[in-house]
């Protein structure tokens, strides 16, 4: 029997097709620049974990690629399949949130479930999830098991997975934290190595997950928001180190005034050019009392950092405390309620339609150096100054002073020339920035692998081995890893 004859049996004959119209559906993302695009041979739809687990059992049986896919959002191409003949598994008809438990601030999900959904349910016990700055419509599963980057709250941290399930190409089920000893899914660290970190970030190259338990964050009623202006990276740092140092800020951005500033305000109808080139947007929250305390420290903070004449002598950064319409603290305020989809507006920043970016985790005393590679290798590859943005996103705990940072570039794709001068970008930045020092990159982007594993030595191997052993026929879609 053919392979799609037998996965019919396991999902019925309407969850799995080779129409090719549909498979040229699941093809290519939004970077088709970097990645090409392929049609998988086959799409088969399972309703449950069962079905999973027999179509991966068949799908090893059969060596046939399997190429997991959630809500299929994701830019960067990593739903996209590497092999001929790949069978994309569009787990979107699992999306039942399975808990929300407001003691333990926890909910659990499977993989179709959107962040959307799981704000509608968590916010009747005012808690919600940490959010991406991405379209609600996003896997919060994927999100959390690719190990995300959550702007919208640098007080969340960086970590939001507690524990989870995920079912191997040989049928077999592994738990991983407290899951794995008892039904109580709600601890991280329960035996052994952190298995739940272990399998992070690399989506797609060892199993398929089917059950995600993640940590929910109480939603305040008191908000406050501040924007500064500053006219260099450098001379907001200081500001954001004291900010984070005293644990202060529920949300901290820098971000240049022609980008992500457009998506916080919530329009475009404003001067923007007219503001200091970078303007660090600050949230406070807290209960009754706390709130007050930290809005009273934030504001002396702020005030340090001011413009003043004697600036220089009074320890002032050059810092100039903003007055935006009201409407514009609210929109920030409100974008860890979930007001995250607006930042799709930055998409058609300027006209231009395309976005780029290269993610990555460091230090804040580097942010200015960042910068400023960021400037010269897009001029270098001939990208215009004004395609050229920039934010940090500072991030608890915040040891080894961990920022992410993105380099932003806003571009036309259907320009001439467009794709060329990006793959350029990349070739040359990842080298740069690898150079400069970083501790790593936001996800295993196209082309990012190939010299990142040149440099981490023995691990490299270790890596690639301990695929081998979850993965022996290599049906899971490793890339680059191979
Ligand atoms: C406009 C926009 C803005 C964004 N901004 C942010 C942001 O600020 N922060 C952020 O963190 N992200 C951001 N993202 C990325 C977004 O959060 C990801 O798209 C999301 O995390 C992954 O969901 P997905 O539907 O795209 O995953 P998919 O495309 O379905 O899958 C992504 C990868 O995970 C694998 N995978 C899928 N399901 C499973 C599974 N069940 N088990 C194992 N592997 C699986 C796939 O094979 C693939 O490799 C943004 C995306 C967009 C489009």
């Amino acid at each position: 029997m053919n392979f799609l004859k037998l996965v019919q049996g396991v999902v019925g004959e309407e969850n799995a097709t080779s129409d090719r119209a549909i498979c040229a559906s699941y093809s290519r993302d939004q970077h088709w620049h970097f990645v090409p695009a392929k049609n998988p041979a086959f799409v088969v739809r399972p309703g449950d974990k069962e079905e999973v687990r027999e179509v991966l059992v068949l799908a090893n049986r059969e060596k046939v690629p399997v190429v997991p896919y959630s809500t299929g959002i994701n830019v960067r191409g990593l739903a996209i399949p590497v092999h001929e003949g790949s069978v994309l598994l569009d787990l979107s008809r699992m999306n039942r949130i399975l808990e929300v438990n407001p003691e333990m601030k926890t909910a659990t999900v499977e993989p179709g479930v959107t962040f959307g959904m799981l704000l509608e349910e968590t916010r009747k016990h005012k808690l919600r999830p940490a959010f991406p700055d991405a379209p609600l419509t996003v896997s919060v599963l994927v999100n959390y098991y690719l190990r995300g980057i959550y702007q919208t709250s640098a007080a969340d941290g960086h970590d939001h997975t507690l524990s989870y399930e995920m079912i191997l190409p040989n049928g077999e089920t592994l738990k991983t934290g407290s899951r794995s000893l008892s039904e109580m899914p709600y601890f991280r660290y329960g035996v052994g190595p952190d298995f739940t970190g272990v399998f992070s970030a690399h989506p797609g190259t060892c199993g398929v997950v089917t059950e995600l338990t993640a940590k929910l964050y109480r939603l305040y009623d008191n908000r406050k928001v501040y924007f500064v202006g500053f006219d260099e990276v450098g001379a907001a740092t200081k500001v954001i180190y004291n900010l984070m140092n005293d644990e202060l800020a529920a949300s901290i951005r820098l971000v240049d005034n022609q980008s992500w500033l457009k998506g916080i305000c919530g329009t475009f109808d404003f001067p923007y050019e007219e503001l200091p080139k970078f303007v660090l947007c600050v949230l406070v929250e807290g209960v009754d009392g706390i709130f007050e305390a930290k809005a009273k420290l934030v504001q002396e903070y702020l005030a340090d950092s001011a413009d003043s004449a004697d600036s220089a002598d009074s320890g002032g950064t050059g810092g100039r405390v903003l007055e935006f319409p009201a409407e514009f603290a609210r929109t920030f305020e409100e974008e860890s309620l979930g007001g995250a989809e607006k930042s799709c507006m930055v998409f058609g920043l300027q006209g231009r339609g395309n976005y780029h970016c290269i993610g990555l985790y460091g230090p804040l005393t580097l942010a200015a150096e960042y910068y400023a590679l960021h400037e010269k290798t897009a001029l270098e590859v001939g990208i215009p100054q004004d395609h050229v943005h920039f934010y940090i996103d500072p991030i608890y705990s915040f040891h080894g002073q961990l920022c992410y940072f993105e380099l932003d570039v806003f571009y036309d794709g259907s320009e001439p020339g467009a794709g060329e001068k990006l793959r350029n970008y990349n070739a040359k930045q990842f080298q740069r920035l690898l150079d400069l020092g970083i501790y790593g990159w936001f996800r295993p982007y196209a082309g990012i692998i190939e010299p990142t594993v040149e440099r981490i030595g023995h691990l490299a191997e270790v890596w690639k081995k301990f695929l081998r052993v979850l993965d022996p026929n290599e049906i899971m879609n490793r890339g680059k890893l191979l």
